[in-house]
């Protein structure tokens, strides 16, 4: 027999209560999945009324028994909220009932630039400057806002259906009191980690964010990450040694080499700042287009 993907009618209702006591019933119907995360499932939903479509992140209550995942929830929540720029995910509504927290968001119906990558094993300079010019945009914003976001990996680097990059994910982003303020949490993901996290005990701030755009340079002009091992001990050893090479079957230009270098640097105070990276020759040497083809997607772009 034929298997077929099929997706059960669910509808997801929210109720709201007006101020003079009514209550209205605004519903939602679920579609297909669109991934899986630590703790939340996302699906395509359409508001029923609006035919509006956009992703529900669903978190499923009763996995946030322990009070760190509730406050992170509520962190990414209270954050991920404020936000307004177009180069980072909108963040519509959140709800709640019996068993679930769902997290409204902007669709962004071409995956991330990790399937990308996986496609495409590497993409040209043209378009990693291209990606690059709207990330900085959205990291410009963020610390702009005193927000860290501290998990910038190719997983939460979004494309919407206009191929406009969007930041998502902020579960582990944090706000600073005051600029020079000094965080302490270790918290990343193994290959994109900057190595004053690992060392945990000199404090953290915005230059954690550069590392990992210097690491996402490198794996999407190169096609693997500049610390990458078999297991994770390695790993964090090779980023605290800063022990990483340019490998001789993969030409990238002088430009892009010269700026990873710069951007992976141990000493925080080194590193370009986001107004650097946009000086530097690697983004100036040549028009950049605002998006990359959707044809992009699965091959390189076409030369004429
Ligand atoms: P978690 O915080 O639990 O890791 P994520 O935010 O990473 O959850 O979401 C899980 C997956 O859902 C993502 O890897 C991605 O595939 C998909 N996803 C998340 N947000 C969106 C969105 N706005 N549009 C499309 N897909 C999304």
């Amino acid at each position: 027999m034929e298997e077929q993907a099929t997706v059960e009618n669910v509808i997801i209702e929210e109720k709201i209560s007006k101020s003079n006591g009514d209550v209205i019933i605004k519903r939602y119907q679920r579609g297909k999945t669109l991934g899986k995360g630590g703790f939340a499932r996302c699906y395509e939903i359409t508001e029923i009324d609006t035919k509006k479509i956009l992703a529900a992140k669903i978190i499923q209550k009763n996995t946030l028994t322990r009070n760190r995942a509730r406050q992170k929830l509520i962190s990414e929540i209270k954050i991920h909220k404020s936000l307004h720029q177009t180069n980072i995910v909108q963040f519509i509504h959140v709800f709640e009932d019996h068993d679930n927290v769902y997290i409204i968001l902007e669709l962004c119906t071409n995956q991330t630039l990790n399937e990308l990558i996986k496609r495409r094993r590497r993409i040209t300079q043209l378009e990693v400057q291209c990606y690059i010019l709207q990330l900085v945009n959205a990291l410009k914003y963020l610390h702009q806002n005193k927000i860290i976001h501290r998990d910038l990996k190719l997983g939460n680097l979004f494309l919407n259906d206009k191929m406009e990059l969007k930041l998502g994910d902020f579960g582990l982003a944090t706000k600073l009191d005051f600029d020079g303020e000094k965080k302490k949490t270790i918290c990343g993901t193994p290959n994109y980690i900057a190595p004053e996290i690992l060392d945990g005990k000199i404090g953290h701030s915005y230059e954690v964010d550069i590392w990992s755009l210097g690491v996402i340079i490198y794996t999407l002009l190169i096609g693997k990450p500049p610390f990458e091992t078999q297991d994770v001990k390695t790993t964090y050893k090779k980023i605290k040694a800063c022990q990483y090479t340019f490998p001789d079957h993969v030409v990238i230009s002088d430009n892009a080499k010269s700026l990873i270098t710069k951007m992976l640097v141990l000493d925080p105070s080194k590193r370009p700042t986001l107004e650097q990276i946009l000086q530097h020759p690697f983004m100036t040497s040549n028009p950049i287009p605002k998006t990359a083809h959707i044809s992009t997607l699965v091959g390189p772009p076409s030369m004429s």
